[in-house]
């Protein structure tokens, strides 16, 4: 006989984590044809084309953000370069919260998610523009912008790529139009049976007159009751008025209870996340369910797209304006930094976003058959800075960073120009 090797790749002696698979310990991932061939110890590197040695490294399955903004070129400048934050940061599915709508949502599936080497999914914008430049423009985003039978349609007939719903409960809207549009948003949820990722935190500046008697921590237990188990929470450690700790620096009361009846958590980390309510939060038994960057264009350092309005591309004085560089891996850390474990964190960008996608057959884990989607992370030991956009810094004594990614068996080098150096404290 004179067969060819069995595989085509064997990542050799890393420690592999797949919580789905409930695998933690150093072995060997073969790869065939794309796909996952083999997890499990000394596979015989003579059985393979090519032997990666990831001794030392992290091996994961390919992680999924949650949270991401690449609709390029049609969502201003929230919409980087979908490989950018993707392949080229060690993730390998992408999840786009709300910039393609009913109406968008074609030109999304034709230039992003079948051009990009990234897996790109999105949950679909509760109105009918899309996550446009909204904090310009918020009357855009009033319940006369919303169309319950359209988005459904689009939902239900585009489900390859539609895994949930986006919407925004915040004082901005709240004070013009009240909770009309997160009812909307709900029903959407309901209707195409998908999850609702509802952002909380102030995004839209306030109208003229005021804020029309809404007060902005009531927010959260209104719309709660709105949602069903499986809808989403995002933004729990944001540092605008609305997030998970009150004006007083304490857990909202409704937190615990929403979990209980199976809401989940995303931290939709961005420019939103404060390292100070993150820990008071934390401290109250609030463990995300989900991680999510939340990368945009307005908080890393990316030229804005050619025909840029000029004060719309001005960096330094934008309300979202961030830390510059950012990566889900960094998030990842930041976690960490916390006080999560890496066991704890893991699972928050593989087995968890697989199943709020309702995906886990397919992204996640890495399960012999599967499309071979893995990560391979470094851990740098050592005392690093970390900072949010309060300047608040934190120590991390553990430094996760991405070196490939593997995205249905063909290898992506982490050499994303938004990736953040190790500042050593
Ligand atoms: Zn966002």
């Amino acid at each position: 006989m004179t067969d060819g090797p069995h595989y085509d790749h064997i990542l050799r002696g890393g420690r592999v984590i797949c919580p789905a698979s409930n695998i933690d310990g150093i072995m060997d991932v073969a790869v065939k044809a794309g796909r996952i061939a083999a997890v499990q110890t000394d596979i015989l590197p003579s059985a393979a084309r090519e032997v990666v040695d990831v001794s030392g490294k992290l091996v994961l399955p390919g992680l999924i953000d949650t949270h991401g903004h690449v609709y390029q070129y049609v969502t201003g400048r929230f919409g980087m370069a979908p490989d950018m934050v993707g392949v080229q940061s060690g993730v390998t599915t992408l999840v786009d919260q709300g910039g393609p709508s009913c109406m968008t949502l074609p030109g999304f599936r034709h230039f992003i998610a079948e051009k990009a080497e990234s897996r790109c999914l999105a949950f679909l914008s509760a109105y009918l523009v899309g996550g446009l430049e909204g904090h310009f423009y918020p009357d855009l985003y009033s319940p006369d912008g919303v169309d319950i039978d359209a988005t459904v349609r689009s939902a239900v007939a585009n489900r390859d790529l539609v895994r949930g719903i986006k919407a925004h409960a915040e004082i901005g809207g709240f004070a013009r139009w009240g909770i009309r549009v997160l009812e909307m948003a709900a029903e959407i949820g309901k209707q195409s049976d998908l999850p609702v990722y509802v952002h909380f935190g102030q995004l839209w500046g306030l109208p003229e007159s005021g804020t029309n008697g809404e007060d902005v921590d009531t927010i959260l237990e209104r719309v709660i009751p709105l949602l069903r188990p499986g809808d989403i929470l995002a933004h729990p450690f944001t540092r605008h008025p609305g997030g998970f700790v009150n004006r007083e620096g304490e857990v909202h009361p409704v937190i615990q209870a929403a979990l209980d009846r199976g809401l989940k958590v995303d931290v939709g980390h961005g420019s939103h996340f404060s390292y100070r309510l993150a820990k008071n939060a934390l401290a109250a038994g609030i463990v995300p369910t989900t991680l999510g960057a939340d990368i945009h264009g307005y908080n890393t350092h990316v030229p804005a797209p050619a025909g840029t309005p000029a004060e719309h591309a001005d960096d330094e004085n934008h309300p979202f304006a961030g830390q510059a560089k950012f990566s889900l891996v960094q998030a990842m850390s930041s976690m960490m930094a916390l006080g999560l474990t890496l066991e704890q964190v893991v699972p928050m960008v593989t087995s968890c976003p697989a199943e709020m996608l309702g995906l886990t057959d397919t992204i996640g884990a890495l399960r012999p058959g599967m499309e071979a989607d893995v990560t391979v992370l470094t851990e740098l030991s050592g005392r690093f800075v970390l900072r949010d956009n309060e300047h608040t810094e934190v120590i991390a004594e553990r430094l996760l960073q991405p070196v490939f990614c593997l995205r249905a068996g063909r290898r992506h080098e982490a050499v994303a120009p938004i990736l953040p150096q190790a500042i050593a404290a």
